[in-house]
């Protein structure tokens, strides 16, 4: 019986973003540098030494990155950065040539979709997981009318940080596999509502959507009283409110079927 941990893989072919909303205040990327104490300026894109793992073999020939596995990728930046456009064409070709793996990435630039594209990218590559990340009612509206006419084979909304209520109503339908919401982390983390979760998550039982709330941040506000939650304690807490619905036990979205799913 193996862990379900193992059954992901990372994958940061660049790193370094520059900041386009309100939701990127705080960016856990600008954060862990200085902790770190990069000598690179955050907003400095540069690729990484892992940039072309996914076609990467060991000293047995075996893969890096075993078949199956999903991929969280290009999560110390955005995908769709300009910056990264040059790169991002060898990226679509490994996600392409590694059929076998499932990558998902994030973005908050889902309006450079269609200029970011490959030519082969006819209405998606089945293996790619595409979450649309919104942070309030005015990038909601913004992203996600735009985000509802793009060829994506896997399109999920990603609600973090969330730092106001938001209605997503309109834009819940069945292209949407999965609508995952989380707090903001950090010290000078805005305080998000749980009242605000729950009522997304009323949304998304009225539209038979899935919802998952994947972690509480670290302020949280319920029934008007703020928690402190410590980072090590912001996903367990979100599961442990136990208000997932129609989620299953992979930190995907339910539609993905796994060649594993019985190995658990
Ligand atoms: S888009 Fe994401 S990675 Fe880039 S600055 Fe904003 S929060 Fe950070």
């Amino acid at each position: 019986m193996s862990c379900k941990w193992e059954k992901y893989a990372d994958w940061n072919p660049w790193h370094g973003c520059t900041k386009i909303s309100t939701g990127c205040k705080y960016c856990y990327v600008y954060r862990q540098d200085e902790m770190y104490g990069s000598r690179v300026s955050s907003n400095i894109a540069r690729k990484t030494a892992a940039f072309n793992l996914p076609v990467r073999r060991g000293r047995d020939h075996n893969w890096k990155i075993e078949s199956g596995k999903v991929v969280f990728t290009c999560f110390t930046s955005d995908f769709l950065l300009k910056d990264a456009d040059e790169w991002r064409v060898d990226c679509w070709r490994m996600m392409k040539y590694r059929r076998d793996l499932w990558f998902y990435f994030f973005t908050k630039r889902i309006d450079r979709f269609l200029e970011c594209i490959p030519e082969d990218w006819g209405d998606g590559y089945d293996n790619v997981l595409i979450g649309c990340t919104v942070e309030n009612q005015e990038m909601a509206d913004y992203r996600l009318p735009i985000f509802k006419t793009l060829p994506i084979k896997h399109k999920s909304i990603i609600v973090s940080p969330l730092i106001e209520t938001v209605d997503l109503s309109e834009y819940l339908d069945e292209t949407i596999e999965e609508v995952s919401v989380g707090g903001e982390s950090g010290v000078e983390a805005r305080p998000c509502d749980f009242d605000w979760i729950l009522n997304i998550r009323e949304q998304c039982i009225q539209h038979n959507i899935p919802f998952r709330f994947h972690q509480t941040g670290a302020k949280l506000i319920k029934n008007g009283r703020l928690y402190r939650i410590p980072r090590p304690f912001q996903l367990s807490q979100a599961h442990k409110a136990n208000i997932d619905y129609k989620i299953d036990k992979y930190m995907v979205p339910e539609s993905i079927k796994f060649e594993w799913e019985d190995d658990v």
